[in-house]
């Protein structure tokens, strides 16, 4: 492991499950971040692809502020308009005629799990269950959703963990072996692997798994908690790779900071659901749902996803170019603005050296930077961003 300096923890009192960096942040402004000594952060890191309308955006802090003079919580046993209208505009803008909202991505894909089992159920009889993932795949911390996750230290202390979960090869002859018609109820994948090196699935190979889940009638999955909502430059990734899931789950970026999550499901997944059969108290809640209309608006603007094409693919050049400059990275991944570099130390070192410098990194795998800049990020505060994360490489 690297060495990292200690912070010094302002509590004793939280479970001790995170590495945090020493600072502590207090404010943000734009795609800054600002702790407790006054410190300016340039944030490649979002909150983990959260944030994409950055910090203290207008239009954001007044959906905030509306949303607080409606209802905050009723719960799903009354009807509250604005969960209803966000549920209307996802279905307008995607292939979904349903959808369901919960709380984080993790419940999203629990539940994606459940809805595809209870369709599966209900066209194949009891046998056809299993739910099978892709090498590389990070899909949650929950007992389904860390069975679908291919990190062993996330999965070894905690077995048993939910039975009828495997994982396969990103390779379309192992999905030919190991898919059934029979037994498989589900296929879920990332279009880009974002815990998983950011690694990019081949389109080719998504193509294939289409194919081979209609024919089959195995619900596909996509998850894009972390490339959905406008990351790639298109709202939704699948619309990139023009390849169409069944049920697509959504979560972090969705209600601008605010925890939920959701799932999109065509007619004929959702069709096997029964009022009981799935259920959350505080999901699709009147003051997130009015808040992610918000963000949802946003993220559709069509001038808004140009500049994340424009900027992705300018930023991918530099990438590149720096890589033959430095000499110090051994591969580039990713799309629109969401990008991994293998380097040759361990990413936890660079990471620590460009925050001391003023830039925010999170690492995906020991041996990759992974960069996820609030979608609004100007070409000006990117190229700040790269000449930080040179010298970072270049001190190594
Ligand atoms: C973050 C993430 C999840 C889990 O989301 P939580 O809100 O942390 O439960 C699932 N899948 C992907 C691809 C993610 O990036």
């Amino acid at each position: 492991m690297p060495t990292m300096t200690e912070p010094t923890p302002l509590t004793e009192a939280l479970l001790p499950l995170y590495k945090r960096a020493p600072m502590e942040l207090v404010r943000g402004e734009g795609v800054h971040l600002i702790d407790a000594d006054g410190r300016r952060y340039l944030d490649f890191t979002s909150g983990i692809a959260v944030n994409a309308l950055g910090y203290g955006d207008a239009g954001l802090v007044e959906a905030l502020r509306r949303a607080a003079d409606g209802l905050v919580h009723v719960s799903n046993l009354f009807r509250t308009s604005p969960g209803e209208q966000l549920a209307d505009r996802f279905v307008a803008s995607s292939f979904a005629d349903r959808v369901f909202f919960c709380n984080s991505g993790a419940e999203a894909n629990e539940g994606a799990f459940k809805f595809a089992r209870r369709w599966a159920r209900a066209v194949g009889g009891p046998a056809k269950h299993e739910i099978y993932s892709l090498r590389g795949a990070f899909h949650g911390r929950l007992f389904a959703s860390v069975a679908a996750t291919d990190r062993p230290s996330y999965r070894m202390p905690f077995r048993p963990l939910a039975g009828g979960v495997s994982i396969l090869e990103r390779d379309i002859t192992d999905l030919d072996i190991n898919l059934s018609s029979e037994t498989t109820a589900a296929l879920v994948l990332e279009p880009i692997q974002g815990e998983g090196r950011v690694r990019v699935l081949d389109p080719e190979f998504v193509r294939a798994a289409r194919a081979m889940t209609r024919e089959r009638k195995i619900a596909l999955i996509f998850d894009e908690i972390q490339c959905g909502m406008g990351r790639t430059g298109h709202l939704f990734a699948y619309e990139g790779l023009g390849v169409t899931p069944d049920l697509l789950t959504l979560a972090k970026p969705i209600a601008g900071g605010l925890p939920m999550g959701a799932v999109l499901a065509t007619e004929e997944i959702a069709s096997a659901m029964q009022p009981g059969d799935h259920g959350t108290t505080f999901g699709g809640g009147p003051f997130v749902a009015s808040v992610a209309l918000h963000v949802l608006e946003r993220l559709s603007d069509p001038s808004l996803l140009a500049h994340v094409r424009e900027v992705g693919e300018w930023f991918s050049n530099e990438l590149r170019e720096m890589a033959t400059r430095t000499q110090r990275i051994r591969a580039i991944r990713g799309a629109g603005l969401m990008w991994g570099i293998d380097v040759m130390e361990p990413a936890a070192d660079i990471i620590a050296r460009a925050r001391e410098a003023g830039l925010l990194l999170v690492t995906s795998g020991e041996h990759t930077v992974r960069m996820l800049p609030p979608l609004v990020i100007t070409k000006a505060d990117l190229a700040r961003g790269l000449a930080i994360l040179e010298e970072t490489l270049l001190a190594g």
